[in-house]
């Protein structure tokens, strides 16, 4: 089965009101938060049209890529979705 199909099989739980990864304001983003608009897997990050990087982090996998990325450059603020929310992983 094709990746895309097998995601397609999680669900995702919106914590509404608190998104677990945020982006530190920025007016240029720095060259690894610009890449996260092309590396995250769940198409989360974007840049908007006054070219700053935004993030929707609904849908997000955790797989930690910019977390990698972009924690320890102080670009983002991660934390794992808090207990029941987030993506539920349909495993087999
Ligand atoms: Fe995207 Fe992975 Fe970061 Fe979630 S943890 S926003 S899926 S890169």
């Amino acid at each position: 089965t094709r990746v895309e199909e097998k995601l397609y099989q999680n669900r995702y739980l919106v914590d509404a009101g608190r998104p677990h990864i945020k982006i530190n304001a920025h007016t240029k983003p720095s060259d690894n938060l610009l890449a996260m608009t092309k590396l995250c897997p769940a198409g989360c990050y974007a840049e908007n049209s006054a070219g700053q990087v935004e993030i929707t982090a609904d849908g997000c996998l955790e797989c930690g890529t910019c977390r990698i990325l972009c924690e320890s450059s102080g670009d983002i603020v991660w934390n794992y979705p808090r207990g029941g929310y987030g993506v539920l992983f349909k495993f087999g």
